[in-house]
Formats: C-alpha cells, structure tokens, sequence
C-alpha cells in the first residue's frame, strides 16, 4: 500500500552549467553532465525521501533511459509502475547559468503515450492512497482519468500546475483540491480561466487580499498554493475548508539557503508537501507547507532535479 502516488513523467535530463545562457543563434560552452529529471520523477523522489511510501505511474521506453528509472527508482526505495512504451524514454535539454536561473527543452517521448487505459488498471491502488500528486507532463486526459478516480475514492489530490503552457481545461481544475502553480503558471491559468491578467513577476508583490480573491476565482472550492521562488509560497484556501488553518490566507517565507541551482525547487516543494500531507492528514495546512518550504530550500543547494533532493522528513 503506497500513501502517496504520483502520476507523470520521467526524463533523462542532458545539463548544461554555462556563464549565461545561451543568446539565439549564439555557440558557448558549458561544463555538461546527464541524470535523471521530469517533473513527476522528481516530485516521486521528493516523496519518497520526505518519508512517504510512495508508488510512481509513468510510462517509459525499453532504451537506457527507461532502466535508469527503475534502478534510481530502487536505490531510493521508490515503487514504479511503468507503461511500456514503443516511444523513446522522456528526454530534457537543460542549461543553468552562474546565477542558477535555467532554461529548458523537454522531448515528452514515451510520457506522451501515458494512456488513461494505464491510469484505469490502477484504480485500486490509487483508491488506497492518502494523496494523488499529479503535473501536466502527461497526457490532459490522462491527468484527468488519475485526478477523478483519486478523487471518487476520497483521496486527497493535488495537481502542480506545470509546464505553464498546458492545455488545461476547468474542468480539470476542479477536481484537484489543492492546486500548486508557480507565479508563472499562476499568471497563466488566471490568463485563460479566470479572464485576468497579472504579470508573473508581480504576484509576489499583489496584496494577500487581491491574490487570494484571484485564486477563488480559479478554483472556487480548493486550496491554492502560489509558490513564489526565494519569497515563499501564498495559501489560500476556500472559506468552509481551512484545512486546519485559522487565517483562509496567508503567505509563509522561505527558508535560507545557500542557493546554487533551483532546477526542480518546485518538485521538491510538491513532493514534500504531499509527503507531509499523508504523515499527518489533520495537521494544520500551515505545517506543511513550512516543512515543504524547508525540503525544497535545501534541494537548491545542490545541483540537478532529482539529484538534488535532500533526506528530509517531517519528523527531522
Ligand atoms: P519552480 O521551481 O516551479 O519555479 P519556485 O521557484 O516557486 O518553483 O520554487 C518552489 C519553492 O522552492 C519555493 O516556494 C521555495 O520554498 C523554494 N525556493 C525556491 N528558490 C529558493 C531560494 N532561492 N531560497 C530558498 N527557497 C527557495
């Protein structure tokens, strides 16, 4: 029996540390290095060494890149349920300047086939989870099927709202109970389902008030968690379901750390909020996403995604 599962994408990611990132039409060099990424991978990981039994459906090619899953998937005691796939395993094109801000390409591969056939077969495993962790790596309707039947079951369920330029629908939307975009993403989806618009780099600086009235709008009867980089994160929950909190919204700052590379800090912030949600279930939201701001803090002080998830559960 898994606490938590997620469903989405495994990727070899290809990085590149250079000064600055590349220029179009500019040749530069980079000091390079490969190892495992995608979001739901990482976020899988952040799990899993955030203390939570934790089970991960993908799919995968029968190619190099799928064996990597499933020895780093072993050696982090990770369960994977992989759909074969006559598709290339996921591929990444990732550069990182000396600032630690990046740029990337991602090739979907097999995780485009992700079928909701797949999702369907593992119902009673979803229907046993304490929380379903979804992204939007994978197939639209995939992450629907995984989301709803999560959801008929009572399971918790919480989709990160990535990339930003995902063809989600409403519909989707509202059967996550918490929804974690990042400002960029949350400026996206206000863009397409609420009709307003707020410039990514601004939302750290809007008024509590104004974010949260916003993120009503978006998901009228959830929780939305803005992540907001090295600021923090923003909750806001719906009036009738706090969640444990007092307050129905409030920002919650970041750890210190000694950032060199925020390459899968929101991966690590889903997989450790999620872990910290099935250790305690009644705790107030608050404690998560302290704990989650924590784990992912430290994953910036390390290079790569996966990679760089520290060991760090909620207990210590
Ligand atoms: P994404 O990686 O999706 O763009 P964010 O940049 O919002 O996500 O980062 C996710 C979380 O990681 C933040 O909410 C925060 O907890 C943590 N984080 C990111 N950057 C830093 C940083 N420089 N210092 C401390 N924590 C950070």
């Amino acid at each position: 029996m898994s606490a938590v599962v997620v469903v989405g994408s495994f990727n070899v990611d290809h990085v590149w540390r250079c000064d600055a990132l590349p220029a179009p039409g500019a040749t530069i060099a980079g000091q390079y290095h490969t190892g495992p990424g995608g979001k739901g991978f990482n976020q899988a990981i952040a799990a899993a060494r955030g203390g939570a039994a934790t089970t991960f459906l993908c799919a995968l090619g029968e190619d190099a890149g799928g064996a990597m899953a499933r020895e780093l998937a072993r050696q982090d005691g990770l369960t994977l349920n992989a759909e074969a796939s006559d598709q290339p395993t996921g591929t990444g094109g990732i550069y990182v300047d000396s600032r630690g801000r990046n740029t990337i390409v991602i090739g979907a591969g097999a995780n485009a086939a992700l079928s909701v056939g797949f999702i369907e077969a593992q119902h009673a495993l979803l229907a046993s989870a304490s929380v379903l962790l979804a992204q939007l790596e994978s197939p639209m309707d995939t992450v629907e099927a995984a989301l709803a039947s999560a959801r008929n079951a009572g399971v918790t369920t919480v989709l990160n709202a990535a990339p930003a330029n995902a063809p989600t629908s409403i519909s989707l939307l509202k059967l996550a109970d918490i929804l974690t975009p990042n400002e960029t993403e949350f400026a996206s989806l206000l863009a397409r389902h609420v009709g307003e618009r707020l410039e990514p780099d601004d939302v750290a600086a809007t008024d509590g008030s104004t974010l949260h009235q916003l993120c009503r709008q978006l998901l009228p009867a959830g929780t939305v968690v803005i992540t907001l980089g090295a600021v923090g994160a923003f909750v806001s929950h719906a009036e009738d379901q706090l969640r444990g909190d007092t307050q129905p919204y409030y920002r919650i700052a970041a750890e210190q750390a000694q950032t060199i590379d925020t390459t899968g800090a929101g991966d690590a912030f889903n997989g450790a909020l999620v872990a910290s949600l099935a250790h305690a279930p009644s705790a107030a939201f608050a404690q998560h996403v302290r704990f989650a701001n924590r784990f992912a803090a430290r994953s910036t002080e390390a290079e790569g995604a996966a990679a760089s998830m520290p060991r760090l559960t909620p207990e210590g």
